[in-house]
């Protein structure tokens, strides 16, 4: 480095300096107006790189193998050049919200919901107690009084709390399944003994894995009911597995029900698991019977139609949409007999990341979750409200509990019924219109979200019959890779396209299902999900064209 004289600066100069860094905690209309010209010009340069193409900027290499080359940084930067530095961090983000984007359950987030993370970010609420997030924790309890009377639950007995992800929900439920069969003796002494199974079924999230692992029953503990062609659990074989277990004094701590799966839309039914959980528990005389969660974290959205007139339909909905809203409410609203159950804001809620709530029928449950038993979780009781004696988590940010509050509130049942209507009409018209091509299967038939899963085959193939084949058929199971292979490399010439501004983006699935007779073998497909309020019919046709061109092409 240079020769020349040190430079010596007093750290008060730089501390003068770093005050800029931050919000003015006085009202300082100078101060304030330049936080604010930040911001809005951090969003100026971020709108600069939006385009034709679902994404922002182009599409980056990622360049992760030189990060390790990096240090600490040594000097102090500049909040001008970190607006740069942020902007540019943006690169290559996909547009959620954009018309030609249908590829995951990711929500584009409502205005109201970013302010609300606005405020949790410059105001840090910790809602591990209301001492440290004021009303943040006010609207906690406020959201979770409105998802009871939205789920059904008894508001003087549910209650809930916002935790790190739908992952984070299913680890509470199972969490609680596992203090009732230890009679609340886990939390302190642990898991005693070997072989205590969770039961879910083989469409359900792999998330039950983690939470399986993290609590400490292990993975090979968890057991999957097959399902059905409708991805739900197979009733007859959870009968006969639970009659089986019961017989042999297994332990069981939970049955997770999938209320909306996240490839196919499938919706167990709720209503007959409990009946059979209660049916078995008086039959085999179990002091503890297994705990049921409804993993809803997709399908909670859908109870805002439980009320909704499908007859008189003032939304103007078209009838295959009634037809299809109708059958996912019928099986969604029995959600009230879960036990507890998952709902994500981040997903069919249309707030930010990340943004859960875990609800139990008995609140009086979370006490078998408190630190210290003997402490009631003083809920709602002395003025005071310390979810952070139950809670996972110690800090634990209030944005999340608002941006829901935030989102019930601008949109109400209206407001969702309306967007959930439109992406379920959208996922409509696009199956009718892949339905209607000769060389293409819908393989998600039963299942009517937003969600619709295909396969494309090549000439002289019958696609209801290849797939038949695919999932049943040893001898077929050569063209079976083929058509893999063959689907694949439609999609990524779609997606290719869609990069370039040429059409839609949509996702892929390595294993839709896997073939009945060998549990290696995954039958992959093409996958469109539709969340965003901009996608109208044209998109919907583009899809349709450019699967049909890109076939004839390849
Ligand atoms: C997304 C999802 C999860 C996991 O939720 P995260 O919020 O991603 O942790 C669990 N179950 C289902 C059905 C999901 O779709």
């Amino acid at each position: 480095m240079s020769n020349g004289p040190r430079q010596w600066q007093n750290y008060t100069d730089i501390l003068e300096q770093l005050k800029t860094f931050f919000p003015v905690p006085t009202s300082n209309p100078i101060m304030d107006g330049y936080f604010v010209h930040t911001i809005s010009n951090f969003l100026d340069r971020v709108d600069s790189l939006k385009s034709a193409a679902p994404i922002l900027g182009i599409e980056q290499e990622r360049r992760y193998e030189n990060s390790f080359q990096q240090g600490f940084p040594e000097k102090i930067s500049s909040v001008e050049e970190m607006t740069k530095l942020l902007a540019d961090y943006c690169q290559g983000m996909i547009i959620w919200a954009h018309p030609n984007c249908q590829a995951q359950v990711i929500a584009p987030p409502t205005i109201p919901s970013i302010m609300a993370f606005m405020a949790g970010a410059i105001y840090n609420p910790n809602i591990l107690s209301d001492e440290y997030s004021g009303r943040f924790a006010e609207a906690e309890v406020q959201a979770i009084a409105m998802l009871c009377d939205l789920v059904g639950y008894d508001p003087k007995q549910a209650g809930g709390i916002f935790t790190f992800g739908g992952t984070g929900t299913i680890l509470y439920g199972c969490k609680l399944g596992l203090e009732k069969l230890f009679g609340g003796q886990v939390m302190s002494c642990g898991v005693r003994g070997e072989g205590v199974k969770i039961v879910t079924s083989e469409a359900s999230h792999y998330s039950r894995l983690n939470v399986a692992g993290w609590l400490g029953i292990g993975t090979k503990n968890v057991v999957t009911i097959p399902s059905t062609a409708n991805n739900e659990m197979s009733l007859i074989d959870l009968e006969n597995y639970l009659r089986r277990a019961f017989e042999r004094k297994e332990r069981i701590a939970a049955i997770i029900a999938t209320l909306g799966t996240t490839d196919a839309f499938g919706i167990d039914d709720l209503a007959a698991i409990v009946h059979l959980r209660d049916q078995l528990a008086k039959e085999y005389g179990l002091e503890h019977p297994p705990h049921v969660h409804a993993d809803s974290v997709i399908g909670w959205a859908w109870l805002t139609f439980r009320d909704y007139d499908f007859q008189i339909n003032p939304l103007g909905l078209h009838a295959r949409t009634i037809r299809s809203l109708q059958d996912s409410v019928q099986r969604i609203s029995a959600l009230s007999m879960a036990d507890s159950l998952g709902i994500d804001f981040h997903k069919t809620g249309y707030a930010p990341y990340i943004s859960s709530v875990f609800m139990v029928k008995n609140r009086s449950d979370l006490n078998l979750l408190s630190r210290d038993p003997a402490q009631m979780p003083y809920l709602y009781r002395f003025g005071h409200y310390n979810p952070g004696i139950y809670t996972l988590e110690c800090s634990r940010s209030g944005a999340s509990a608002l941006a829901a509050l935030a989102n019930m509130r601008l949109l109400g049942k209206q407001g969702y019924r309306a967007i959930i209507g439109h992406v379920v009409e959208m996922s409509e018209m696009l199956r009718e219109r892949l339905e209607s091509y000769p060389f293409v299967e819908v393989l998600n038939d039963y299942n009517y979200g937003p969600v619709t899963l295909f396969r494309v085959y090549p000439d002289g193939v019958d696609p209801a019959l290849a797939f038949q084949r695919e999932q049943t058929d040893p001898d077929y199971c050569k063209q079976l890779q083929e058509h893999n292979a063959y689907n694949r490399r439609i999609f990524e010439r779609i997606h290719q396209q869609a990069m370039a501004g040429e059409g839609v983006l949509l996702s892929w699935t390595d294993a839709y299902r896997h073939a009945g007779y060998d549990e290696r073998l995954p039958i992959a497909a093409i996958k469109s999900f539709i969340m965003s309020p901009w996608t109208g019919i044209e998109a919907v046709e583009t899809v349709a064209r450019q699967v049909a061109r890109i076939r004839e092409q390849i």
